[in-house]
């Protein structure tokens, strides 16, 4: 059994954009860079194990200025000691399925550039808000590619985040996520070749899907942000489930590596996160027995040495 453990690097400014907020303090701006990255890669490494990051472009642009080129370097120096570098985008849009496809290509295309310029070569793309769209799978293949992993066939997740959606909008402070394609919702869970026009369906695209994952049966979600927050049963009783699955695409995100306090993120967040209530020895903690279990029994690889094979098995 193989597990592939990724981070999203999505900044403080999208949670507050998900939570309708408005926009953080500026001195967050590399929060995620700055702070947790660092704490999130010290337990990859106690645990000898390769991630695979997912970036936003923006975050790592040189042009930007030197904050920008301290977080490129640091996940440059990750790359070099064989991590992997996703692309998550260049700016986050949560749209990005609904853009054309002249803007879909830029915003892969930009951050693209900038991994390019930093690690040589990019393998895998997670589109933002798990809404993956025909133009997204165009423009991968035409970059070569191996593959995408954004499917997230999820309706446990759906039906919350349709919900908190819907309790922003009643109370007019609407939520700057976007409803997921809900024929995402009936994509194989494991890895599969899709369909250039049907993401969601199977297909002959040159390029694999590695859906993030979902439990047998119930198909509920097995990420990270969801297992910090269950009481240690529910976590076992998922990681049991996961055993039912060939491949486990654990996902986290660098919030899960935040700490409220320590970091400064102001409470109109934190009443909205509850992940962010956890102290962070107490995430890490979490984290380090969650791996502990992981390694046990599954093969931990970055995504894009999971692609390479699918891609000759599918
Ligand atoms: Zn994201």
């Amino acid at each position: 059994m193989r597990c592939a453990v990724s981070i999203d690097l999505d900044g403080i400014a999208c949670y507050y954009r998900i939570h309708g907020l408005g926009a953080p303090p500026p001195e967050l701006a590399h929060a995620i860079h700055e702070r947790a990255v660092p704490r999130a890669a010290a337990l990859f490494a106690q645990h000898g194990i390769h991630v695979t990051w997912f970036v936003v472009g923006a975050d790592i642009d040189p042009v930007l200025g030197p904050a920008h080129v301290a977080n490129g370097e640091r996940l440059q120096a990750l790359a070099r000691a064989g991590d992997e570098l996703g692309n998550h985008s260049y700016s986050h849009p949560y749209e990005l399925a609904r853009l054309s496809p002249a803007e879909v290509a830029r915003e892969i295309g930009a951050c693209d550039g900038v991994l390019k310029a930093l690690v040589g070569h990019v393998r895998g793309f997670r589109a933002p808000g798990y809404d993956v769209s025909p133009a997204m799978l165009d423009v991968l293949a035409r970059l070569g590619y191996r593959y995408d992993s954004s499917v997230f066939p999820s309706r446990p997740y759906y039906a919350a985040k349709g919900a908190v959606m819907a309790m922003l909008a009643a109370l007019r402070r609407p939520s700057g996520a976007v409803m997921t394609n809900p024929k995402l919702l009936a994509a194989p869970p494991q890895p599969y070749r899709p369909a250039m026009q049907a993401p969601w369906r199977r297909g002959q695209a040159p390029i694999v899907e590695l859906p993030i994952a979902t439990t047998p049966w119930l198909r509920v979600h097995a990420i990270g942000t969801s297992l910090l927050v269950a009481p240690a049963w529910v976590r076992d009783r998922l990681v049991r489930a996961m055993a039912g699955r060939e491949f486990w695409n654990l996902e986290l995100h660098g919030i899960d590596f935040a700490d409220a306090e320590q970091d400064g993120i102001p409470g109109e967040l934190v009443d909205r996160q509850p992940d962010l209530r956890i102290p962070i020895a107490d995430k890490l903690a979490r984290l380090d027995a969650l791996l502990h279990q992981v390694t046990a029994r599954w093969k931990v690889q970055t995504l894009g040495d999971i692609a390479v094979d699918a891609q000759r098995e599918l």
